[in-house]
């Protein structure tokens, strides 16, 4: 069982950067070497078959006042938290990707930032992390769109056009379980200016975070397909940032894809934050997305530094041990590799273009 040769995988989310501008003992350099804490760097990205992802720049909400979590009857129910100044989200989005550039600077050609599909398979056979620069929340972006020009320059490839909280640009899904994503309007007039652009520049638009009013709003005005990189089937858990059917069949329409997140949140039927969740949680919603969504439109996208993930996968260095289970699940190699990494350079590559 232990010879089984490693299957890379590329993840389409993790919140890597956040952590390494707001702890003090981390940052580009522990990157590199790597480091006791979070979920990932580039030794256990090494260790696991992490071979690429999307790193996002995310600007958290202000901390005061504190965003109060109401517990429900059988769940809990979250408010909107504070939006952002756009001076602000940009100078702290500035310097996430500065990060991500220093990764690749101090890595040696074991991490390269990426914008095309070419470069990703480069990687993978020269055996160099790829990465590819994202932001959650698009607050760092002026409705004159000035700055996504620039940002694209940089080598942003993909846009959340929110976190869960409303922006110029319409409104995030707050967390509330049992919940429908059907909390709010729909995208701004800004918003739908974003879209537009997005698809004239092949940057991916990334649905996460969006109510159901913008889903839907998206799906009316973008030519791309439809890409969720981090979210679950809200028929097993009924968290708010999950996709009900009518999502999953509008995204299976559109030939986009879906990333498996790996918050226990939004995995597990009863919406505990529990690690102590077993893999067969994790595979029942792969069972249930590739049964609605088919083999080609489903991936991995793990939240990785941005959630409690499961104890069974830990960090990055423990992501073969998922693909074991997969394979003690009976999934074959072909649909192992399609769901670890082919169906997202498959994706990437009709959304980018190239
Ligand atoms: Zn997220």
């Amino acid at each position: 069982m232990k010879n089984q040769p490693q299957v890379p995988i590329f993840d389409a989310h993790n919140d890597a950067l956040l952590r390494l501008v707001t702890r003090t003992d981390d940052g580009p350099e522990a990157f590199v070497q790597g480091v006791e804490h979070g979920h990932l760097d580039l030794p256990r990205a090494e260790a696991g078959g992490l071979v690429g992802g999307i790193f996002a720049c995310f600007v958290p909400s202000p901390k005061t006042p504190r965003q109060k979590v109401k517990r429900t009857v059988g769940g809990y129910e979250e408010g909107f938290p504070a939006s952002l100044d756009q001076a602000e989200a940009l100078q702290k989005t500035v310097a996430m990707a500065a990060s991500l550039f220093r990764i690749e600077a101090l890595s040696e050609g074991r991490f390269k930032v990426v914008t095309n599909v070419s470069q990703i398979e480069d990687c993978l056979a020269s055996g160099t992390m790829a990465a590819s620069l994202h932001i959650e929340g698009a607050e760092a972006i002026d409705t004159d769109l000035n700055a996504l020009d620039v940002l694209y320059q940089t080598g942003l490839r993909s846009i959340g056009p929110v976190w869960s909280r409303p922006n110029a640009f319409g409104y995030g899904v707050p967390f509330r379980f049992p919940s429908s994503p059907d909390i709010g309007p729909g995208l701004t007039d800004a918003g739908e200016s974003l879209i537009k652009a997005c698809n004239q520049k092949n940057i991916m638009i990334d649905l996460s975070h969006l109510n159901e009013k913008g889903f839907w709003d998206v799906h009316r005005l973008s030519d791309a397909p439809l890409v969720a990189t981090h979210s679950n089937a809200h028929q097993l858990c009924p968290v708010s940032r999950n996709l009900t059917d009518r999502q999953l069949h509008a995204i299976r329409e559109s030939d986009g894809m879906v990333g498996l997140n790996y918050a226990v949140c939004f995995l597990r039927e009863d919406g505990e934050n529990r690690a102590d969740t077993p893999f067969s949680v994790l595979l029942r919603h792969l069972d249930y997305l590739i049964e609605h969504l088919g083999e080609d439109r489903v991936g991995l996208g793990s939240d990785f530094d941005g959630a409690t993930i499961p104890e069974v996968i830990g960090t990055a260095a423990g992501l073969q041990d998922f693909v074991q289970a997969m394979r003690e699940h009976g999934f074959d190699n072909a649909l192992i590799e399609k769901l670890c990494y082919k169906n997202w350079l498959r994706v990437l590559r009709l959304s980018w273009g190239h």
